[in-house]
């Protein structure tokens, strides 16, 4: 039988562990959350006017103008499922890399 504390505590866990795992993910990403809007802002823009051919050109033109290194950025990017211009927009939302999952609770 479960009680509501032990009920409590595993939900408790549980959030605490996909914190954990959310601020591992977020650690690959070498932009802050207007760098990362900034970006995507970029890319859709650039995949509406010239279509994509699945790479992520649009989002390396991004990181040259603005000084980030294209390494890096790429790990962040795919650690989120962005591999491509199109998966970038499509994948990787801000909130997901910098909101929380779950308010904490009350
Ligand atoms: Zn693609």
């Amino acid at each position: 039988m479960t009680s509501e504390a032990e009920k409590a505590r595993r939900k408790q866990l549980k959030d605490d562990y996909l914190r954990a795992e959310q601020a591992a993910s977020a650690a690959f990403m070498p932009l802050d959350r207007p760098q990362l809007e900034s970006l995507l802002e970029h890319v859709d823009a650039a995949v509406a006017a010239d279509g994509y051919d699945h790479s992520p050109r649009a989002a390396d033109d991004w990181a040259r103008q603005h000084d980030v290194d294209l390494d890096r950025l790429h790990e962040g990017l795919t650690e989120f499922g962005g591999y491509c211009d199109c998966e970038i927009v499509m994948n990787v939302d801000p909130e997901a890399v910098f909101g929380q999952i779950r308010q904490p609770p009350r």
